[in-house]
């Protein structure tokens, strides 16, 4: 038997896990001292290797290339060479007759590692010629990192995991950690213990709210509104730091302006809250000595979310809570390598280490590191945004890794008419997932467990993952198949190793290239900025309170609150917020596949509905319902809970039957191009023949 030392592919929470391998099985695993974990795991940390012994139990592994040579047809497996001649012939005959930004390519957030997506975004810019490259980071934080690269110059938590625990005030607002990173939680549960405040602003009674000392359920849409109060109340009543204010920030007056009439009085109605609650709640903040904001998706996910951001930042800047340690502001990522896609340049404005591509010193310096003439200048489009440009005809081939926004993307309906309407579409994947099942090419790939490389947890953390087994079938590595398809192209692109590619990337960006492999051996953890081999890495960002902009002051800034597009009717009453379930992860395709978490819950999943709302629908625990919005109707079961407020019900996205977002709608951020999922009217509907 041997142990491999790995970092859990379920959450950005960073925890590293032994995985025991006998006869080239998994047959458990084990909490390593990892930074952020200590030892400990959550159940995806526990069970969710099941699926690398090839349970099978949602859906097949995929294991050989295959083409589908007409719509409609059946898939045939085929050689890889094969796969990757048919692929670069129709990846280059669509761009000489519809031009390089006529095809779009996906990073992943998920399991393949930092090494991968850089690899993809290179693939895209040098060998396509297009920056039509993203990743699910829009679909979550794409706001916090438009918000805080304009406010504090980096997209990032500003302070660190380890230091949840010693901070005095914890504002968590729309942000779950019981479910989406209960290694977070253990850290807030530890804070409370040493004496921390605790204020929870979320509609529903989360596991968080349980220990608050404030638990703020504001109306579903309200959320600017809040931020707004919070902050007239901290300039008003004096609670901000002037000194601070004045050294280190700009845009103040600007900002008093526009909170000017957020009273706690005016935004009542608004937010369904008590002036009284929220300005306790304020001085509770504004009193500390040491407070940290975190945010999750109530925060992101929504039409104004960008904005939000801004607000919390500012809250943060006038109160002098960044630059030092236990204090700051921690949009807490989803996926367990968001934050590596973003890092390693998988979006459409940025290259690694988010140089711009608008900067035409950037653009020169990458085109002579990868050998080519020019790079494109174009901003390429938001994953959000391509199912339009399909249906316009702008975009005709699709290349995604590791994604399946056939389940997982806003307004479905609108996603599959667009699916259908490609010319060319390729799955990289380790799952026959929805989008894999529409493709004309499937490239399998390894999976997490089967293939080594650096993943970088929620608060900038570099961490090393080895391979723990050998692969079955005939599958690749993400970053050999690229590399294979960009070399027929006629680009030759060859690495021997993970470890060439990290090396690459480090040369290219100043704040990674101190983060070597010796370093992150073992348990080794360097979170950037690392500038060189002698840094040891930044815990908290800001140190002195320099800010990343151009004069080094962080941005006070907000904005009006502007209520949800799709409003209720006597048609639509409720609110529906798409939620997550702490059994499963993402699309479910792995977590789905692990018999432990499968048997936690099943298809049909549930809607979380209020006790007074069941009970004037005539609904009881466990009925089925339909739930149905403007654009779809899907069936589920009720699962009665006081937690859900009155007016609103909540679904996870994970579900295959009842995937509830067959009723959100796709009304993006102005600013990040993320959909608002947290707010579609719906009805619900007691199926009375069951
Ligand atoms: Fe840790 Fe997150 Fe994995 Fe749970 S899912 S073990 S919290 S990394």
């Amino acid at each position: 038997m041997k142990k491999s030392l790995t970092v859990c592919p379920y959450c950005a929470s960073g925890c590293k896990i032994n995985l025991l391998v006998e006869d080239n099985k998994i047959i458990a695993a084990e909490g390593a001292n990892g930074v952020t974990n200590q030892g400990e795991l959550c159940l995806k940390g526990y069970y969710g290797w099941d699926f690398l012994n090839d349970t099978q139990i949602l859906t097949p592994r995929l294991k050989t290339p295959m083409i589908r040579r007409q719509k409609g047809g059946k898939f045939e497996a085929v050689s890889w060479d094969e796969a990757i001649d048919y692929v670069s012939h129709r990846l280059s005959d669509i761009k000489q007759q519809h031009g390089p930004d006529a095809i779009m390519l996906t990073g992943s957030s998920r399991g393949t590692g930092n090494e991968t997506n850089y690899v993809m975004q290179k693939f895209a810019r040098a060998v396509i010629g297009t920056n039509n490259i993203d990743c699910c980071a829009r679909v979550c934080h794409g706001p916090s990192v438009a918000a805080l690269q304009v406010t504090l110059g980096n997209g990032a938590m500003s302070n660190s995991i380890v230091e949840l625990e010693d901070t005095k005030c914890l504002l968590i607002f729309g942000y779950n950690a019981a479910d989406s990173h209960p290694i977070v939680a253990r850290r807030i549960i530890k804070a409370k213990e040493k004496g921390a405040k605790i204020i929870v602003c979320d509609p529903r009674y989360i596991e968080t709210a349980r220990i608050a000392d404030i638990w703020l359920p504001l109306k579903n849409g309200s959320n600017m509104a809040l931020v707004n109060a919070f902050l007239n109340v901290l300039i008003n009543e004096n609670l901000y730091n002037q000194e601070y204010v004045d050294r280190n920030t700009e845009g103040f007056e600007e900002l008093k302006a526009v909170i000017d009439k957020y009273t706690p009085e005016y935004v009542e109605d608004i937010t369904g809250l008590k002036a009284k609650q929220i300005r306790e709640a304020a001085y509770m903040y504004g009193k500390s000595s040491a407070a940290t904001i975190l945010w999750g998706m109530g925060v992101t996910q929504w039409g104004q979310s960008t904005d939000v951001i801004k607000g919390l930042s500012s809250m943060a800047l006038i109160t002098g809570n960044l630059g030092r340690p236990n204090v700051g502001v921690g949009p807490v990522r989803g996926q367990n390598n968001v934050q590596g896609a973003c890092d390693m340049g998988a979006t459409p404005k940025d290259y690694p280490g988010y140089q711009k591509v608008a900067d035409t010193h950037v653009r020169k310096k990458f085109a002579k590191a990868w050998k080519v003439k020019t790079l494109p200048e174009n901003p390429g489009y938001t994953i959000t945004e391509v199912p339009h440009k399909i249906l316009e005809g702008h975009v005709k081939a699709y290349y995604i890794m590791g994604e399946d926004p056939l389940q997982t993307d806003p307004e479905l309906s609108t996603m599959r008419e667009a699916i259908n309407k490609l010319d060319f579409l390729i799955v990289q994947d380790i799952f026959m997932t929805k989008t894999a099942a529409e493709a004309d090419v499937i490239l399998p790939a390894t999976s997490w467990g089967e293939h080594e490389g650096v993943y970088t947890s929620a608060d900038r953390g570099f961490q090393y993952f080895e391979k723990a087994i050998e692969p079955t079938g005939n599958v690749k590595v993400d970053w050999q198949i690229i590399s294979l398809i960009a070399t027929k192209l006629g680009y030759p692109m060859h690495y021997d190793n993970t470890k060439q590619i990290w090396d690459e990337l480090r040369m290219l960006c100043d704040q990674y290239q101190g983060a070597t492999y010796e370093k992150m051996a073992d348990l080794g953890y360097v979170q950037w900025p690392c500038p060189n081999e002698d840094h040891p890495g930044s815990q908290y960002l800001y140190h002195d309170n320099k800010f990343d902009r151009p004069n080094g002051k962080g941005l006070l800034v907000s904005a009006d609150w502007i209520p949800p597009k799709e409003q209720l009717s006597e048609e639509f009453p409720m609110v529906l917020c798409t939620v997550r379930e702490v059994g499963h992860y993402s699309c479910r395709s792995m977590t789905g596949n692990c018999r432990p978490l499968q048997t936690l819950a099943d298809e049909p999943g549930h809607v979380q509905i209020n006790p007074a709302d069941a009970s004037r629908l005539g609904i009881e625990q466990g009925d089925l319902v339909y739930v149905q919005s403007r654009r779809g109707k899907v069936i589920t079961r009720a699962d009665i809970t006081p937690r859900a407020n009155k007016g609103a019900v909540y679904m996870t996205y994970q579900w295959w039957i009842g995937a509830c977002n067959e009723l959100t709608l796709d009304h993006l951020d102005p600013v990040s191009r993320t959909p608002e999922y947290k707010h579609s009217a719906v009805n619900v509907l007691k199926i009375d023949d069951q």
